[in-house]
């Protein structure tokens, strides 16, 4: 009678042993590109620009078709990353001016809990290289919020024009590395005030491949956040003037290049059958910027709008031995969705204080079996602008990305099928009446759920202003 109990002691040891053995806890990579569009890859189905390392990763990993960020610029996008929260819920967001400037006094809230600050708790070791984005003063740089490791930028490339740049949108065109000076951080410091932007995305990658091969005894989170494709756009010597794309296609490839020295270096040192490696963007493709700006494929939109175009991004992940290869995955995920995921992986527990909006999304990753999940939604700034319920989408409140024109309500709100539709063509409202209400009834509970943020909504307008 007895030997229950012991086996099950037994069991529950090896379970604990199980827990907290190394090689159970993967490492995890996640690059982010930033404004890279749903059609800018290859394996999306853009015709031109060569991506063959992401190609290989999504032939030899799972690849999303609808894969959302949870904003549609960058600071409110990347800190729903890194805290598995609507941007409303972290404090990272503000309707007026939805991003944090380089005067800006703001930044991520302390009392938030990252994915490092857990991962960290497991044991990890914890980098990002790359562009932050979440306040740029000493007190808010990413060594307060659980990295050990920063090299990059803390906003975005386009933030510090020189005084002789050449004034209103057409600088942003301007290729003249000299016009431009966001500075280079590491750690807390400023190490060069006018970093040669050509070089960004090469030094970013020599970096992410030197603290893997540092790192690689015990496991590590790695957050690489390039700072391109958005603009200004500067690609190295080697990629520079090669792709039929132009310079928007130049950098694309050299972004593709460095995903491939990653993995690569990954393989060489044992340990891409213990990693995941996630690939996406904080936002669709900046349009109006032209032939500097990228393309969403088949999705209305693109940049600053609540349209798919501007939240939709790619997704891809990579796990040898764990994520089927050349799956292709058509259920929703989010980028919030890798906090759930990368915690539980790690052997993490999400905190319980507060609502966690990221889902665990492995039986997806692991092709296992479904994931439970109600609406997605799209916001911009503090405001609800549509709802995403299966393939239903109703947009409340509709806005073009950049232009001059004022919000739209619809009443009642505008109905698309994305499976039919997936441009957002044909409003479908007045025949589907109780899909609205279906749509209502998820937007009634999750307002119901909304708590304010347990910090005050910091401070995001720049001083100047
Ligand atoms: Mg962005």
């Amino acid at each position: 009678m007895k030997t229950i109990p012991v086996l099950f002691s037994l069991l529950a040891l090896a379970g604990v042993i199980a827990r907290a053995a190394p090689a159970d806890r993967p490492n995890v990579v996640i690059i982010y590109a930033d404004d890279l569009g749903w059609g800018d890859l290859g394996c999306y189905g853009n015709p031109v620009i060569r991506t063959p390392n992401l190609d290989r990763m999504a032939a030899e990993g799972m690849r999303f078709t609808d894969f959302y960020s949870a904003a549609e610029v960058c600071t409110p996008s990347r800190a729903a990353l890194l805290t598995g929260r609507y941007p409303l819920r972290n404090g990272m967001c503000h309707d007026q001016f939805r991003v944090l400037r380089n005067n800006s006094a703001g930044g991520l809230p302390r009392d938030e809990v990252t994915l490092p600050e857990l991962l960290k708790g497991r044991g990890y070791s914890t980098g990002i290289v790359g562009k932050w984005h979440l306040g740029h003063l000493p007190e808010h740089l990413p060594a307060h919020h659980g990295f050990d490791a920063y090299f990059g930028m803390p906003y975005s490339n386009d933030m510090m024009p020189a005084p002789d740049a050449p004034k209103g949108r057409p600088k942003f065109y301007e290729e003249n590395n000299a016009y431009w000076r966001t500075p280079l951080i590491r750690g807390t410091e400023i190490v060069e005030a006018q970093p040669d932007q050509r070089l960004l995305t090469r030094r970013y990658t020599e970096e992410a491949v030197k603290f893997i091969r540092e790192k690689k005894a015990a496991p590590f989170f790695l957050y690489v956040a390039h700072s391109f494709p958005h603009v200004p756009l500067f690609a190295s010597e080697r990629f520079r003037g090669k792709s039929a794309a132009g310079v928007y296609g130049d950098v694309i490839e050299e972004l593709d290049w460095s995903v491939g020295e990653i993995l690569a270096t990954l393989r060489t040192e044992g340990l891409d059958r213990k990693t995941l490696v996630v690939f996406s963007s904080d936002n669709g493709p900046w349009l109006i910027f032209n032939h500097h700006g990228g393309s969403a494929g088949p999705l209305r939109e693109g940049k600053g709008s609540t349209w798919e175009g501007g939240m939709r991004v790619p997704g891809l992940a990579w796990w040898p031995g764990k994520i089927p290869a050349g799956s292709v995955q058509r259920e929703i995920a989010t980028t919030m969705d890798l906090f759930t995921t990368c915690a539980k992986l790690a052997g993490a527990t999400v905190p319980a204080d507060r609502t966690i909006d990221g889902l665990d999304i492995s039986p997806l990753l692991f092709n296992t079996g479904p994931v439970a999940r109600d609406a997605f939604f799209y916001y911009r700034g503090a405001t609800l602008y549509a709802a995403r319920l299966g393939h239903w989408k109703a947009h409340y409140i509709t806005r073009s990305a950049y232009g001059p024109d004022q919000p739209v309500k619809h009443e009642p709100p505008q109905l698309y099928h994305l499976g039919e539709d997936v441009s957002e063509r044909i409003d479908r409202a007045k025949e589907n009446p109780a899909v609205l209400a279906r749509i209502n009834e998820a937007v009634a509970r999750h307002r119901a759920d909304l708590k304010p943020a347990p910090s005050q909504l910091i401070e995001t307008v720049a001083r100047a202003n």
